[in-house]
């Protein structure tokens, strides 16, 4: 160890969701040695979800998606230190330095970086105007600006792209959404719901292109007022948000050696491989029993808070290796989803349900066992399929597409 001026029981880097939870379970579990957690923004730490749905919109105050009141942290003895950055580890010496050039020292070391939005890499990617939506200052940037907007183009649709369109919408502008791929939500879902949500934003108003690509993002005097696409169409817009996926923050890990690629490798247990470091949330790329045990990276809620729970356990001596059924929600205009299981590799898909009514569900099936369900304004279908998930169920695609019976029924049979 070292005797540098600050050190750690446990030090926590990064204070989103993974990182505050992680100090959180370690509390309730009683452990009583020191906390520390660090992270870059200046904020306490606050729930990242709301920015592209109620807190964009304006329906959600900050106060009100903060993860807990500042007075917690105080009553914990969690030593909170914002606006740090780690820009490297030393793990023979149990030491990370910021950015200032100061040191911390830690016994236990907790990386939750989550990951920092990819940027487009096309002329005119840094103009005033263009955004990306991953903390309270893009948001608060991009509200300060919603006054002079009158064209809102959307690059990426993906989950955030289509609340930021939704909202936007809502706001009373004039939305376009650019996706490369043939489909909006490609990566995460079958094409009922692509298609279920392609037709909701255009029926909102939204110019919803797919196949698309963007060549360049027009300016003029430095503030963007445009998109050209590869076939040569210009699209005004007076503000750009790009929704592109994320990069994990992961670079000071690996320069110490740890391994890893697409986020750091961790097992089971969260460990990464250099001593005493634990990786969780988005940036760990960890075996998931929900994807046959394949190595991948999750960017949700659930997953930041259930590895920041197994880390906490271990530290506090009960080993449970990671898990817990995922699990997603997103809200657009006035529907609800909600997604359980991972419908990575999925070979067949049985809708549930009448997609005219706006409430049904999309079941995926990998060799004939329940993967994962996308249930729309569907809560009932989303509580009971996570039981067939769980169970990896095989059921007769005709009685999972039959909405008379409940699909908490199908299991016994
Ligand atoms: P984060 O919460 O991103 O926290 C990481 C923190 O570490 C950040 O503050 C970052 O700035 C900081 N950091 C990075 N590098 C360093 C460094 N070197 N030193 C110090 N600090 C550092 N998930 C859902 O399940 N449902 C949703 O509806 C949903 N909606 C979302 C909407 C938006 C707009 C966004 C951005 C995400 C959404 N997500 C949603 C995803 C979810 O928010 C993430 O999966 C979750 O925040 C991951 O938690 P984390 O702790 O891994 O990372």
């Amino acid at each position: 160890m070292t005797d540098t001026a600050m050190t750690f029981d446990v030090l926590i880097v990064g204070a989103g969701h993974g990182g505050a939870q992680a100090a959180i379970a370690l509390r309730q579990r009683k452990f009583a040695g020191t906390i520390g957690l660090l992270g870059d923004e200046p904020e306490l730490p606050y729930e990242r979800p709301p920015l592209s749905k109620e807190y964009l919109a304006g329906d959600k105050p900050f106060d009100r998606i903060l993860i807990r009141p500042a007075a917690f942290w105080v009553e914990r003895e969690v030593t909170l230190l914002p606006g740090h950055r780690v820009a490297s580890v030393d793990s023979s010496a149990h030491t990370v330095t910021i950015t200032d050039g100061s040191t911390i020292g830690y016994r236990t070391l907790i990386w939750a970086t989550g990951g920092a939005p990819r940027r487009l890499t096309c002329a005119g990617h840094d103009l005033r105007g263009v955004h990306s939506v991953r903390t309270r200052a893009d948001v608060d940037q991009i509200m300060r600006e919603l006054a002079s907007v009158e064209r809102a183009i959307v690059i990426g649709g993906g989950y955030i792209g289509l609340e930021a369109a939704a909202v936007l919408t809502k706001l009373g502008k004039h939305v376009t959404v650019l996706e490369a791929a043939p489909r909006v939500l490609a990566r995460v879902a079958g094409a009922p719901l692509s298609h279920f949500y392609e037709a909701e934003h255009r029926a909102h108003g939204v110019d919803l292109r797919t196949g698309v690509s963007v060549e360049s993002i027009v300016g003029k005097d430095g503030a963007a007022c445009g998109v050209r696409l590869a076939d040569g169409t210009i699209l005004p817009g007076e503000l750009v948000i790009v929704g592109i996926g994320i990069i994990p923050a992961v670079a000071p890990l690996l320069a110490a050696g740890a391994d890893g690629g697409n986020g750091v490798n961790v097992d089971a247990l969260c460990r990464t491989s250099l001593p005493d470091i634990f990786a969780i949330g988005d940036c760990a790329a960890h075996p998931n029993p929900y994807a046959d045990g394949a190595i991948i990276r999750l960017e949700s809620v659930q997953n930041a808070n259930d590895q920041a729970t197994t880390v906490a356990k271990l530290l506090t001596g009960e080993e449970t290796p990671y898990d817990a059924v995922p699990w997603f929600w997103s809200n657009q205009y006035d529907l609800k989803l909600q997604t359980v299981g991972l419908s990575i590799g999925y070979d067949a898909v049985v809708l549930r349900g009448d997609v005219a009514t706006r409430s049904f569900s999309v079941t995926y099936l990998k060799h004939g066992h329940v993967i994962a369900l996308d249930c729309v304004n569907a809560t009932r279908d989303y509580v009971q399929g996570r039981a067939l998930v769980m169970a990896h169920a095989v059921i007769d695609p005709a009685r999972l597409a039959d909405t008379a019976i409940p699909l908490k029924e199908m299991l016994s049979v």
